[in-house]
């Protein structure tokens, strides 16, 4: 079969590029997904969950609920293993869920698969060459597609980074660890061992179900198959016996090499997920920056595509998302540093732990691990301008509004990723000022009188309209009590969803 004439072609078909073809197929983009795995099966151990405002952007589309009904819902939220309780954030998903990756990827292909996105299996993307107009990307089966756009959502070794040309600097691993689903001829010792190198244990997931092994590794190990007799090796280290380790269905190794890409675009190629950044799994944030990553690049790249707005608009994807991975990647290398064990790391970690019981830090250090504290610099105007609002780039909170339709949550506008221009006034205050957009952009006339709050920062001014992005971002906010002023929304319409075309 020849493959020819997509949009946008997605190498890869995990959780980053699932995410981004479900947000293509709502803007109603021509995308398809190019994966090397010929079947859905999630080999090794991989994400066992996600923190909040992963589940909230799941939320935006209408799909948190296939997520939450599956899974474990609980407190997520640690650094350095030290638990940071949310519960007393103002969102409606102030936990996080235990979900293995296998689940996750599994409902969202689902999802992918009801909105008509073809995967095509087995399919592993070797190359690609890119002119003016668009990008060939060739495929190990003699395969030669062409899109207007490639987005690498390939994984950490990706070939679609290496083939752009885009640097990867960062820093080397100091530490290794194996995870393994083994079999032991004696019952292993259940629970949890920690080092001066890291963590080794035995679980059983499920009743009756396969052994679980994990041990760090003594020196940095190397290669992606690891063998049973390294396996060995490291659980004797930690317990003096190997209980009689007779085989293992697969083993994997994980280490904290931490690095990212330079630039998260190429002209017509862009990355996201584990392409653009990698970092230890401590604190279990890598997929749900990924899934943020698809989130924030859907929208701007089917605005591109639909011939709205320019090619430059894909610039504030790397200009947003590019800080947001660096932080995560500085505070994993911190957990890493503060999970060392030796006299002078432990009373570190006394003290630190310390701190986080006061709230202030518990509220910094867990906005930032939760993702609900996310921050895109938008510009903005002097302070006591309606730009400098703190709304403003940050996460529309999910209100309970009253329209015209009934009661409505926000997040219930986002479901099909949309931008929306609430209006909070008068009603058709807005009106005029958005006719110029109208089929672009929703206009909401709603009331709401509770309080703005968000997480982290607390109570905000109440703001009297808010433009949100469909990544449910605040793009414009409008001050000013009933005679609300629309100074600014015209630039910020422009900004994001195209020139006026006046009707
Ligand atoms: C042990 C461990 C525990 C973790 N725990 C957590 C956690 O609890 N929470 C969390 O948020 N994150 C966690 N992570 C990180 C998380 O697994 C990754 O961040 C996430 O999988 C990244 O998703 P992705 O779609 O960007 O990349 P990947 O999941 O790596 O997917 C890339 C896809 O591209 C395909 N592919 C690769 N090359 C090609 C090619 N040339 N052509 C076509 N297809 C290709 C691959 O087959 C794969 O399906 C953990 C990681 C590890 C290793």
């Amino acid at each position: 079969m020849s493959l020819t004439d997509h949009a946008v072609l997605i190498a890869g078909g995990g959780p980053t590029g699932l995410m981004l073809a479900g947000e293509l197929a709502l803007a109603g983009v021509d995308v398809a997904i190019l994966e090397r795995r010929a079947t859905r099966d999630v080999i090794g151990w991989r994400a066992l969950g996600f923190h909040a405002r992963t589940i909230e952007v799941l939320d935006q589309r209408g799909i948190a609920d296939r997520f939450i009904s599956a899974a474990l819902v609980t407190q997520t939220t640690g650094f350095a293993t030290i638990r940071l309780n949310i519960s007393d954030f103002p969102t409606r998903h102030a936990y996080g869920l235990g979900l293995a990756q296998k689940h996750i990827e599994r409902i969202l292909a689902d999802w992918v698969d009801e909105l008509g996105v073809p995967t095509y299996r087995g399919c592993e993307v070797t190359g690609f060459t890119q002119d003016d107009t668009g990008v060939d990307v060739e495929s190990a089966d003699g395969k030669s597609l062409r899109a207007e756009y490639l987005v690498g959502c390939d994984g950490g070794r990706s070939l679609v980074r290496k083939t752009a040309g885009i640097d990867f600097p960062g820093w080397d691993a100091t530490g290794s660890s194996l995870i393994a689903e083994a079999e032991f001829d004696e019952e292993p010792e259940w629970g949890m061992r920690r080092d001066a190198y890291g963590f080794a244990g035995f679980s059983r997931p499920e009743p009756d179900g396969p052994i679980r092994a994990q041990a760090a590794e003594e020196h940095v190990g190397k290669g992606d198959e690891p063998t049973l007799e390294e396996l060995r090796a490291a659980i004797v280290r930690y317990y003096g016996t190997d209980f009689g380790l007779r085989g293992a269905a697969w083993i994997t190794r994980f280490n904290d090499t931490t690095r990212q890409a330079e630039s998260y675009r190429a002209g017509r190629v862009l990355l996201a997920g584990d392409s653009a950044h990698i970092h230890s799994p401590m604190g279990g944030q890598g997929l749900g920056v990924g899934v943020q990553d698809a989130v924030n690049l859907g929208w701007k790249l089917a605005q591109v595509v639909k011939g709205f707005s320019p090619a430059s608009l894909l610039d504030t994807y790397h200009a947003e998302r590019h800080p947001v991975a660096a932080r995560v990647l500085h505070n994993t290398m911190a957990q890493i540093a503060l999970s060392r064990i030796n006299d002078r790391t432990d009373a570190l970690r006394d003290i630190v732990t310390d701190l986080l019981r006061m709230e202030e830090p518990r509220k910094h250090l867990a906005g930032m691990i939760s993702g609900l504290d996310v921050h895109y610099d938008l510009g903005g105007g002097p302070e006591g301008t309606e730009n400098a609002h703190p709304l403003l780039g940050r996460r529309m909170p999910d209100l309970d509004l009253g329209t015209l339709m009934g009661p409505l949550r926000v997040f219930t506008l986002l479901h099909n990723a949309r931008p929306v221009l609430l209006n909070l006034g008068a009603p058709g205050a807005c009106e005029s000022a958005l006719s110029a957009w109208t089929g672009r952009v929703q206009l909401v006339d709603a009331t709401y009188g509770g309080p703005w709050e968000l997480p982290v920062l607390g109570a905000v001014p109440a703001p009297t309209a808010v433009l949100v992005r469909p990544d449910g971002h605040v793009a414009w906010v409008g001050v000013g009590g009933e005679s609300a002023s629309t100074d600014g929304l015209t630039a910020a319409l422009t900004k994001w969803f195209g020139e006026a075309i006046v009707p």
